[in-house]
């Protein structure tokens, strides 16, 4: 059995973590990936890349784990500068040195064989953190995606992309999707390309504030996005108690 889990954007949240590591066992994975930005906005930086060091698995870099070891990017707001600069005085050397030396982009091979990519971000330019909100952005990756398979975050909302060979689309005819409560389903045909946001583990963006991940059963050839219930009280406090800005503790609840 070949069941990947893919997580992405934990942002300190070690509340939201933990609910998913645990969700990840109950669901039978056996495989673990991390699509980056393990740090920033939330209170437990040094907890959450401990725990995802000790799962020993492929992981990618995302631009908060970049902005950390060298602060550079003039996009970021200023609830997450500041966020950025309290996660830069918690992180020590050592912590530091292994999220400089992460890769921006990989191509996993599972035990039975299958590969697949992960990316922060996009591939075309994945240094450049281009958010993928739609179809148009998402046509820019495809060319260069050499695997059936792409998972990515960067935006925070589960989203499905699909590719025909010449057009990228959001096309649920061809996708066939079967959403459920707590969970999105789908089977991949083997024709087309699929460029999937599994959404994020501890800040989600899409009015929905639980924890999401994604699965890949290479065996079942099934794609899953699974949502996971945390203690969002527990992680607000732990926001407050740090006294990051309120608002990075209001926008959990929310899930904005
Ligand atoms: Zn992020």
């Amino acid at each position: 059995m070949a069941r990947t889990a893919i997580i992405s954007d934990i942002h300190a949240n070690y509340h939201a973590l933990s609910a998913v590591i645990e969700d990840v066992h109950a669901m039978g994975c056996t495989d673990l990936v991390c699509l980056g930005d393990i740090v920033g906005y939330n209170a437990y930086p040094s907890e959450c890349l401990d725990l995802v060091r000790k799962m020993n698995c492929p992981v990618v870099k995302g631009n908060h784990d970049e902005e950390v070891v060298s602060p550079f990017n003039a996009r970021m707001n200023n609830v997450a500068r500041k966020a950025m600069d309290w996660t830069r005085s918690q992180l020590d050397e050592t912590r530091l040195r292994w999220l400089s030396r992460l890769q921006y982009q990989r191509i996993v091979r599972t035990d039975t064989g299958t590969t697949f990519s992960i990316v922060h971000s996009s591939l075309d330019h994945p240094k450049m953190w281009n958010y993928i909100m739609n179809a148009s952005d998402a046509s820019n990756n495809f060319p260069r995606q050499f695997t059936h398979v792409c998972f990515h975050g960067h935006t925070h909302a589960p989203k499905i992309f699909v590719w025909d060979g010449k057009h990228a689309s959001e096309d649920h005819d061809n996708i066939h999707p079967l959403y459920l409560e707590g969970f999105t389903e789908f089977q991949p045909l083997p024709d087309l390309k699929y460029f999937i946001n599994v959404g994020s583990v501890g800040q989600p963006r899409d009015s929905d504030p639980r924890a999401s991940y994604g699965i890949y059963d290479t065996d079942l050839n099934l794609i899953i996005i699974k949502r996971v219930e945390y203690d969002i009280g527990a992680a607000k406090d732990a926001v407050i108690n740090a006294e990051l800005p309120e608002y990075l503790a209001e926008r959990l609840e929310k899930g904005i």
